[in-house]
């Protein structure tokens, strides 16, 4: 198990409810830092009770301008900073597993 930073951020399991899941990235320098979400572009966590990844993607700037201009609602995805997230959740992967 190698090193990461964690992510400050705490929330609940969107698939269980499980309270207040910590998220990991590998994005930094792995230094066992507290970072912001917005700080990284991917950053994720397992679910110990229901087994689910969550991970969260930045979303490229040029798409979300491009959905702006479009009025795209963007309420599906999540807003850290100045930047949007896309959320995904797998359910029993290991991430090694893809
Ligand atoms: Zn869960």
């Amino acid at each position: 198990m190698g090193m990461y930073d964690s992510i400050d951020l705490k929330m609940d399991c969107p698939q269980c409810g499980a309270k207040y899941l910590d998220f990991q990235t590998k994005d930094a320098g792995n230094c066992l830092d507290m970072l912001q979400p917005e700080e990284v572009e991917n950053f994720y966590t397992s679910c110990e009770d229901c087994g689910s990844w969550i991970r969260f993607n930045r979303l490229d700037q040029d798409l979300v301008h491009h959905f702006l201009v479009r009025g795209k609602d963007l309420h599906e995805y999540w807003h850290f900073g100045e930047y949007y997230y896309r959320c995904q959740i797998s359910y029993n992967v290991s991430p090694e597993g893809g």
